[in-house]
């Protein structure tokens, strides 16, 4: 309870400092706690409104639980979502992918909306924005065709929609990057830092959420954002998804799932024995190119038809993806597995008794082939 009590004074304060800090470049001073962002990490295009806007609004404070989508009994946070017809069919299937990636690794599924009456209404915009948190109703997404269509600019999008602000805007910012508002003149608004919930979790130079060096830099060359104390750190990566991006999600919306952004990765505590029910996903996630995915160590509870604790590998980013590894248990060794896409979901799980060392398993890009 009194976390909960604590998050709420948080998200009023954090939203407070918004209306706070935008009154100066707004007309409107309502309690107005709706925030819309506008920006173009990627693309030159100007931004119309500026990067945030008020949105006259008569919600109080204290019902901002409400800007978060709610949680099913199922544990899922449901947001439904309907992409434009705009889009061409290939594009909308890469942007179905984009989000897919966020509800195979959080608890909020993105799912299509039928009746629901609140939604998500991605649309083809003149610039990519987003409200921030759950507004109510049909709420619009922009995206532009050649301005973020990146599966992380997607993402970065859909992020600010589920209650997310920009990480250089996080409250402990002037930790970790140097505003360079000298290469600043038109933007300065998008620049600003809030009084964030930073849910306990470390600023992330590689998140979605991060802009980059040069975005709406005034100067050609002159970088807006400086990382310190090391000044070569890159940032702005629009590629998908942090490890720290999925578990800001996972807390914000109070979920425990162990998923990851895979590099190496390995069974819980491995070699020792991994506990039971210790299930979790690792998507494997490159740009091009064929996935080669080994298995360097094998040992997990043998059962029939590998019921009980098992490995399974999907060529896709999602559960419903195709099979390239179907449960696999007992000692190993596996061959290496090899996948023409450009994501590998490697699912584990153990049930409630009996447990071994478990696994560790590493990948490869393959090489251009002519
Ligand atoms: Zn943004």
């Amino acid at each position: 309870l009194l976390y909960t009590l604590f998050s709420i004074f948080h998200t009023f304060f954090f939203l407070k400092m918004f209306t706070i800090s935008m009154e100066n470049n707004s007309q409107n001073s309502d309690v107005a706690l709706n925030v819309h962002f506008l920006h173009l990490p990627d693309s030159e295009i100007a931004v119309y409104e500026g990067d945030i806007l008020l949105r006259r609004g008569q919600r109080s404070a204290i019902n901002c639980e409400s800007c978060l989508w709610p949680k099913s009994l199922d544990g899922l946070v449901k947001v439904p979502v309907n992409i434009s017809s705009d889009f061409s069919l290939a594009e909308r299937s890469w942007i179905a992918d984009a989000l897919q990636e966020v509800s195979t690794l959080t608890c909020v599924k993105f799912v299509n909306r039928t009746t629901e009456a609140d939604y998500v209404y991605v649309e083809r915009g003149q610039s990519c924005w987003s409200y921030f948190g759950k507004i109510g109703g049909r709420q619009a997404v922009g995206l532009v065709k050649n301005g973020c269509m990146d599966k992380g600019a997607i993402q970065h999008e859909m992020n600010h929609a589920l209650g997310f602000i920009h990480e250089q805007a996080r409250s402990d910012r002037d930790k970790f990057v140097k505003i360079m508002w000298e290469h600043i003149t038109a933007e300065q608004g998008n620049f600003g830092k809030v009084n964030s919930k930073n849910l306990g979790l470390p600023y992330d130079y590689s998140s979605v959420m991060h802009y980059g060096a040069y975005d709406f830099s005034s100067t050609p060359g002159k970088p807006t954002i400086v990382p310190v104390p090391n000044p070569l750190v890159p940032i702005g990566q629009r590629e998908g998804l942090s490890n720290l991006d999925v578990a800001k999600i996972n807390k914000l919306y109070k979920c425990s799932k162990c998923s990851k952004i895979a590099s190496s990765f390995s069974s819980v505590n491995y070699p020792s024995p991994y506990p039971n029910n210790s299930n979790c996903l690792w998507l494997i996630r490159i740009r091009r190119n064929k996935i080669f995915l080994q298995f360097e160590a094998f040992d997990l509870q043998t059962s029939s038809d590998c019921s009980s604790d098992y490995v399974k590998v999907y060529s896709g980013n999602s559960k419903s993806s195709p099979v390239l590894l179907d449960k696999y248990c007992g000692q190993g060794p596996l061959p290496s597995i090899v996948a023409s896409g450009s994501t590998v979901l490697v699912e584990f799980a153990s049930d409630e008794t009996v447990t071994a060392t478990g696994f560790r398993a590493s990948y490869n890009r393959g090489m251009n082939t002519p």
